[in-house]
C-alpha cells in the first residue's frame, strides 16, 4: 500500500479539510515528504461536533449486542488489512515493520476486549430504605460524545484505547490523532466505516492542535475529554476541561525507574532491559529510564546492557533486520543531543551512543549514560528517546527514595528473586503500574494509567471502559 492521501472523516464521509493551513508529513527514515493535506477549519470542527451529537443519539440507543457486532466486524477488517496498515504506520512513524504489524493486531485485541466487557456492564440493585420505593438501580450509561487526542508514538494502539472505550460504552467520539501519523488512524476509521458504524459515531480531525482542542473542549456537545501526550499539554487541556466541567482522562509522560537488586537474575534483567529501553527508539511513555543497580552487580549489568545496546541494528523500519528505527521528528533528535550534552557537562560518563547519526532521517543511537548527577536535565525530564541512565545504589531504602523522587508516577519496575523485596517494591514504588521481573505492563486486559504528574484515569481493561461511562441512579416508587 502506498501512503494514502489524508482527509478528515466527518459525518460518515472522508472529506478535504477547509483550513488554509496545510500539514506536511515527512518520512522520519529519510526526511522525504510523504504527503501534504489541509487541516480542519472552524466549519469542519462544527460539522464534526454536530455529527457527534447526532451520532451519540443513534449509537447510544443501539443494544450493546448490536454495538458489539459492528465493533468486532471492524476489528476483523483491521486484522485482514493489518499488513497494509502496518506499512503505512512504519512509513509515517518509523518503527520496524514487524513491530508495526504487532501494534495493529494488538489494536484489534484492545478494541475487542473493551467491546466484550461492554456486554457485561451489569447494573447494581440497592435495597430501598423508604417505604413505597420498589427499586433503586445504579446504571452505567455512556458518558456522551468524547473528544480524544493521541500522540505519534503508537499510531494504532493509542487511538484503539480511546475509540475502543468510547464506542464500546455507546459514546460517539471525535479523535484528533497526531498530524504526522493520522493515516494509520484514518485506516482504523475506514475499518469502522466499512463495518457499518453509524454516521457521526466517529469523527477524525487534524490541523492546528491548540485550535482543535480549545474548540472541541468548549463545545456543549462534548461530555468527556481524553488526552495522551506530554505533561504540560495534559495540564493545559485539564484546565480547559475543568472550566467547562468536562470529564477528563490524562495519560501523560513518565520517567520510569528500574531497581535491579543484587539477588536478581542479572542476565534476564539485562536482556529484557535492552528490549524495553530501545523499543520504538525509547519513544514510549512507560519506557524504563533510570536503571538503579545494586553496587555489587553493577559491573555485570553495565557490561551486558552496553553490549546489548551496541548490538542493536538501526535503520529504516521497512528494511529487514532493523531493530531500532528513527525518531519521529528532527526536533526530537536535537532534544536528545541537548539532554546528552547537558549530562556530560555535569560530569556524567557516556557509555555508548551520544551522537546523532550522520545520515538522512532522524536517527539517534541507543545511548547509555552513567553517574548523571541529580541536577542535570536527564535526571529530571522525560527523555522520550533512546537514552538510559545507569546508577549504583547501596540499600533498598535509598533506591526506593530515589525512584520516587520525581513528580512522574506512570510506570516503575523492579528485579529481584526475593519475595519480601518484590512485595516491598510493589507497595512502595509510587506509580500507576509496577512490573516485577518484567516490563510487560501494558496489555489490552489491564488498566493503563499513572499517578502524580503522569495523569489520572485509565485506559484499556475494564477500567478503560468504565472511564467512558457515567453512573445514573434510577429510584422507582410505585404510584
Ligand atoms: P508536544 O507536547 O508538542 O506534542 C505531543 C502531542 O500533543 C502531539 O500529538 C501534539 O499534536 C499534541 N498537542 C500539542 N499541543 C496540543 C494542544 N494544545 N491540544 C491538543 N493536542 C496537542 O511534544 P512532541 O515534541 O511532539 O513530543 C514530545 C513530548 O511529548 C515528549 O517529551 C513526551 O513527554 C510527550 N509524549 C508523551 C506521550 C505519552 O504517551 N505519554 C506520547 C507522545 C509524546
Amino acid at each position: 500500500m502506498s501512503y494514502p492521501a489524508s482527509r478528515l472523516y466527518i459525518d460518515g464521509q472522508f472529506v478535504e479539510g477547509r483550513s488554509a493551513q496545510r500539514v506536511q508529513v515527512r518520512n522520519p527514515a529519510d526526511g522525504s515528504v510523504l504527503a501534504e493535506y489541509a487541516g480542519a477549519g472552524p466549519a469542519d470542527l462544527q460539522a464534526a461536533l454536530d455529527a457527534a451529537g447526532r451520532g451519540f443519539a443513534s449509537w447510544s440507543r443501539q443494544l450493546p449486542l448490536e454495538r458489539f457486532r459492528v465493533i468486532t466486524r471492524a476489528t476483523a477488517l483491521l486484522r485482514e488489512r493489518a499488513a497494509a496498515i502496518a506499512h503505512v504506520l512504519t512509513l509515517e512513524q518509523g518503527k520496524p515493520l514487524p513491530e508495526a504489524l504487532r501494534e495493529v493486531q494488538l489494536a484489534a485485541d484492545i478494541i475487542d476486549f473493551l467491546a466484550e466487557e461492554a456486554k457485561r456492564l451489569a447494573a447494581r440493585g440497592v435495597p430501598p430504605r423508604l417505604p413505597g420505593v420498589a427499586s433503586q438501580t445504579v446504571l452505567r450509561v455512556p458518558v456522551g460524545p468524547v473528544a480524544a487526542f493521541t500522540p505519534w508514538n503508537f499510531p494504532a494502539n493509542l487511538p484503539a484505547r480511546k475509540l475502543g472505550g468510547a464506542l464500546a460504552a455507546g459514546c460517539s467520539v471525535i479523535i484528533k490523532p497526531d498530524e504526522q501519523v493520522a493515516a494509520t488512524c484514518l485506516e482504523m476509521a475506514r475499518a469502522f466505516h466499512d463495518a457499518g458504524l453509524p454516521k457521526g459515531a466517529l469523527g477524525v480531525v487534524m490541523g492546528n492542535p491548540a485550535e482543535i482542542s480549545s474548540t472541541l473542549i468548549a463545545s456543549p456537545v462534548i461530555a468527556k475529554v481524553s488526552f495522551t501526550g506530554s505533561v504540560p499539554v495534559g495540564k493545559q487541556l485539564g484546565e480547559l476541561a475543568a472550566r467547562h466541567m468536562k470529564r477528563y482522562t490524562a495519560e501523560l509522560g513518565g520517567h520510569a525507574p528500574v531497581i535491579v537488586c543484587g539477588d536478581a537474575d542479572i542476565a534476564a534483567a539485562v536482556k529484557l532491559a535492552v528490549q524495553a529501553k530501545f523499543r520504538n527508539a525509547g519513544q514510549v511513555c512507560a519506557s524504563p529510564v533510570r536503571f538503579l543497580v545494586q553496587r555489587a552487580r553493577l559491573d555485570e549489568f553495565r557490561a551486558g546492557f552496553v553490549a546489548g545496546a551496541q548490538a542493536l541494528v538501526l535503520g529504516n523500519g521497512l528494511a529487514e533486520g532493523t531493530q531500532v528505527g528513527p525518531l519521529i521528528h528532527e526536533r526530537r533528535c536535537t532534544q536528545m543531543q541537548v539532554l546528552v550534552d547537558d549530562a556530560l557537562e555535569h560530569g556524567a560518563e557516556l557509555l555508548c551512543g551520544g551522537q546523532r547519526l550522520a545520515r538522512p532521517g532522524w536517527f539517534y543511537p541507543p545511548t547509555i549514560i552513567e553517574d548523571a548527577p541529580p541536577e542535570c536535565m536527564l535526571q529530571q525530564q522525560e527523555p522520550f528517546g533512546p537514552i538510559g541512565l545507569l546508577d549504583a545504589f547501596d540499600t533498598l531504602d535509598e533506591a526506593i527514595t530515589r525512584a520516587n523522587a520525581l513528580p512522574y508516577g506512570l510506570a516503575a519496575y523492579g528485579f529481584t528473586r526475593d519475595l519480601a523485596t518484590a512485595h516491598r517494591l510493589s507497595q512502595e514504588l509510587q506509580a500507576g503500574m509496577v512490573g516485577i521481573n518484567h516490563f510487560g505492563i501494558s496489555q489490552p486486559e489491564t488498566p493503563f494509567g499513572g499517578i502524580k504528574d503522569s495523569g489520572y484515569g485509565h485506559e484499556s481493561g475494564l477500567e478503560g471502559l468504565l472511564g467512558c461511562t457515567e453512573i445514573k441512579l434510577v429510584s422507582v416508587a410505585l404510584s
